[in-house]
């Protein structure tokens, strides 16, 4: 499997349109559309279906987006809905992403908070540090400003930093550094606080800007709570955070807010307006309503509870089929684990006979720019029952032995 071939039009395109790289992983979504047989889905980060909460939304969207709500329909304030606003800041106060008025700004979806950091701070041929393996559309993103990428390696205390340190010294400092701290995409590794510490230091020295990129944090099962690097930086201007509710409330929901230095705030209703001008009103009115009727903490209680079972279920699975053939990450939290085939078996090859087999996965080397860990894959295990899982691990095996005997 692999990202959209690049354009082939004879137009006048911009070279930064030429050089544009898809999504191996957005691309899957397509593809599994086409197959219609049975394929255990280990592929997209999406949440479980039974985990999104349609009765609630259904309840709350009568109220705020039903028959009469014709203001709901319409544009909507850059910074976003002042009911979402209001209702965000009253949802996070406690937690470690409580912040203020004056550091929000209402995103359509974390890509969209992504998209405005590199619009912000990425000039062509820009340095950015990016994890490896690190979640394709963040380093894709950079990749579309024309950034130029430096792999750092993740380990399982998350971003090695000394390596990012000795990266820069003798490639050049980046400018800005992206990171997903916690419960990472792909890896499930999380940042331990002395790390997060180390970064804060070295991109201070630097003046380079942090890049915090965290959808999962509010997913935790197991485990104690890590000082966000929201909370760590303490109002220094370098961390830029992306949130998004897409994994803990719904994807489709295409919302999700920035917490920025306040002196960003005019450059980046400016960026907004010139992308899409607000964020869906209809939408930022569901959030809000669903924030407001407090249905937050217990959905998320709920979820997390489902996803710690379907994280142990997978654990067992591969302790079943693959302990004499790889070794794979524990996660605390989040939706995705990653494995590492010890034999070289080449996991893009292995993709078309996992599905084949009825099993999809996203292969290793789409979390890497330049393409490394061919031996390795993806699996996100939130979407998939217990069961289930059991079975696609099963399958998935039954692909790797047909690819080993050639
Ligand atoms: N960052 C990370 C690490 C993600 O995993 C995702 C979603 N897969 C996003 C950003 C994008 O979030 P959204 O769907 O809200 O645009």
């Amino acid at each position: 499997m692999s990202a959209p071939p690049s354009t082939t039009s004879t137009l006048p395109l911009a070279a930064r349109a030429a050089g544009l790289v898809g999504s191996v992983i957005d691309s899957s979504t397509s593809l599994l559309a086409t197959r219609t047989h049975d394929i255990v889905r280990f592929a997209m980060g999406s949440p479980a279906p039974e985990a999104i909460p349609t009765q609630t939304l259904a309840e709350v969207g009568r109220e705020t987006i039903g028959a009469g709500a014709a203001d709901a329909f319409d544009y909507a304030a850059t910074e976003g809905d002042p009911a979402l606003r209001e209702a965000l800041l009253g949802a996070l106060a406690g937690t470690g992403d409580a912040t203020t008025a004056e550091r929000l700004t209402i995103t359509s979806g974390g890509m969209q908070g992504l998209d405005l950091a590199c619009k912000l701070f990425v000039d062509p041929g820009d340095l950015v540090a990016v994890e490896s393996p690190t979640y394709t559309n963040g380093s894709g993103t950079a990749l579309s400003y024309q950034a130029r990428l430096l792999e750092v390696p993740v380990d399982g205390e998350g971003m090695v930093v000394e390596e990012l340190r000795s990266l820069g010294e003798r490639h050049g400092r980046p400018k800005a550094i992206y990171t997903v701290p916690t419960f990472q995409n792909p890896s499930g590794a999380t940042m331990s606080e002395q790390r997060r510490g180390q970064l804060l230091e070295l991109a201070r020295e630097w003046g380079s800007v942090v890049v915090d990129d965290d959808p999962y944090g509010l997913l935790r099962f197991a485990g104690e709570d890590v000082l966000t690097l929201h909370q760590l930086a303490d109002g220094d201007p370098l961390v830029f955070s992306v949130r998004t509710f897409s994994k803990i409330i719904a994807p489709g929901l295409r919302v999700g807010w920035v917490d920025a230095d306040p002196s960003l705030q005019p450059v980046l209703i400016s960026a907004k307006q010139a992308m899409d001008t607000c964020t869906n009103l209809p939408m930022q009115r569901l959030v809000a309503g669903f924030l407001r009727g407090g249905h937050l903490a217990e959905h998320l209680a709920t979820q997390r509870e489902r996803y710690r079972l379907r994280k142990e279920a997978m654990q067992e699975a591969l302790g079943e089929h693959f302990a004499d053939l790889a070794r794979w990450t524990d996660p605390e939290g989040g939706f995705f684990l990653w494995v590492t085939l010890e034999e070289p078996v080449d996991t893009q090859a292995l993709f078309e006979v996992a599905l084949d087999e009825g099993v999809a996965f996203i292969p290793g080397n789409a979390f890497s720019p330049e393409g490394r860990f061919p031996h390795a894959l993806r699996l996100c295990f939130a979407s998939t029952a217990p069961e289930r899982i059991h079975e696609g691990v099963r399958r998935l095996r039954v692909a790797v032995d047909r690819v080993r005997a050639g």
